[in-house]
C-alpha cells in the first residue's frame, strides 16, 4: 500500500485501543443519505433542517405529523449493514475496538455485530420513540402501527407528545451516553473518525479530546473536514472500501 493508506494501517496495526467516531456517511452505503454530503436530505431540500428542531416539534402539530411520515418511510428500516459496519465489528470482535460513538440512529453498528455495550449512540436512536411528558419507552414498529389510525400518535399512558428517542437541534444530549464517548475519546492509541462532516457539537469536540489525550487521528471522509490539519492520516476515499482494508491490517498484525 501507498501512503497515506500505509500510514493508516501502520497507526491502527498499532493501537491497542481504538475509539471510532461514526457519522452518517458510513451509512450511504447502506442507502441511508447523509444530511450533509452531496445528496444529502439537508444539501437537497435545505428547509427540511426546522423539522428537527426540538421547539417547533413540541409546538407544532403539523410539523410532528410531517416528522412521522418522514420516520415511517425512514430507509433504515430496509436497509442491511455494509461492509464498513463489518469491518468495525470485525475490529471488536479481535478486541481492538475500545469504543464507537456514533452520530447514526439507523442502528446498523449492532446489526453488523458489534458488542451493543461497545456502540454509544451520542444523538439516540430510531428504534425507539419516548414521551417527552412522562417518559415512557415504546418501540418504534409499535408506535408506527398505530399511525394508520393517529396522524400525530400520542402516548398510550399519559396522551402526551412522543418523539423517537433522537437527539433534535435544540435538545440536550444524554448526559450519560456522552460522558461514556468523552472517556472512550480520552483513552484510546488511535482516534478514528468516519463519514462525519465534524461539523456539529457537541459531538466534533471528541476529536480534539482525543488529540489533547494523546492519540493519533485518522479521518476516512470523501469531503474536508475542520480537522484534517490536526490529523494525522487523511483518507478522501469511500469508506466501504477502506475500513474493511484497514480493519484486516489492524487484526493480522503478528
Ligand atoms: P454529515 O451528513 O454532516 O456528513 C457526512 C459526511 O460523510 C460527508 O462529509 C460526506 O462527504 C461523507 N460521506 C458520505 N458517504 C461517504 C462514503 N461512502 N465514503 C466516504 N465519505 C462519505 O453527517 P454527520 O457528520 O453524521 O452529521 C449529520 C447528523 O445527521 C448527525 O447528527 C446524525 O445524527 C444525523 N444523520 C444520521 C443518519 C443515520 O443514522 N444513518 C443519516 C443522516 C443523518
Amino acid at each position: 500500500a501507498t501512503p497515506p493508506f500505509a500510514d493508516a494501517e501502520a497507526l491502527l496495526a498499532g493501537a491497542d485501543a481504538i475509539t471510532v467516531l461514526t457519522g452518517a456517511g458510513i451509512s450511504t452505503e447502506s442507502g441511508i443519505p447523509d444530511f450533509r454530503g452531496p445528496q444529502g436530505v439537508w444539501t437537497e431540500d435545505p428547509a427540511a433542517a426546522a423539522l428537527f428542531e426540538l421547539d417547533t416539534y413540541m409546538s407544532d402539530v403539523d410539523v410532528r405529523r410531517r416528522v412521522w411520515q418522514l420516520r415511517l418511510r425512514h430507509p433504515a428500516w430496509t436497509a442491511e449493514p455494509n461492509a464498513a459496519h463489518r469491518a468495525l465489528a470485525d475490529l471488536d470482535a479481535a478486541g481492538r475496538l475500545r469504543a464507537i460513538a456514533t452520530q447514526n440512529i439507523d442502528g446498523l453498528h449492532q446489526r453488523a455485530g458489534t458488542d451493543p455495550e461497545h456502540v454509544l449512540e451520542v444523538h439516540g436512536t430510531l428504534h425507539w420513540v419516548v414521551c417527552m411528558a412522562c417518559g415512557l419507552r415504546t418501540p418504534t414498529a409499535e408506535v408506527l402501527e398505530r399511525l394508520d389510525d393517529e396522524s400525530d400518535p400520542r402516548c398510550v399512558r399519559c396522551r402526551g407528545i412522543q418523539k423517537t428517542d433522537t437527539i433534535s437541534f435544540g435538545q440536550r444530549l444524554r448526559a450519560d451516553v456522552l460522558e461514556a464517548a468523552v472517556a472512550a475519546a480520552r483513552e484510546c492509541d488511535v482516534f478514528m473518525a468516519v463519514g462525519t462532516s465534524l461539523a456539529v457539537h457537541p459531538v466534533a469536540g471528541l476529536v480534539e479530546i482525543a488529540v489533547d489525550s494523546g492519540a493519533c487521528l485518522v479521518i476516512v471522509n470523501a469531503e474536508p473536514t475542520p480537522y484534517d490539519a490536526v490529523s494525522d492520516v487523511v483518507l478522501r476515499d469511500r469508506i466501504g472500501t477502506v475500513l474493511p482494508a484497514l480493519a484486516a491490517a489492524a487484526t493480522q498484525r503478528p
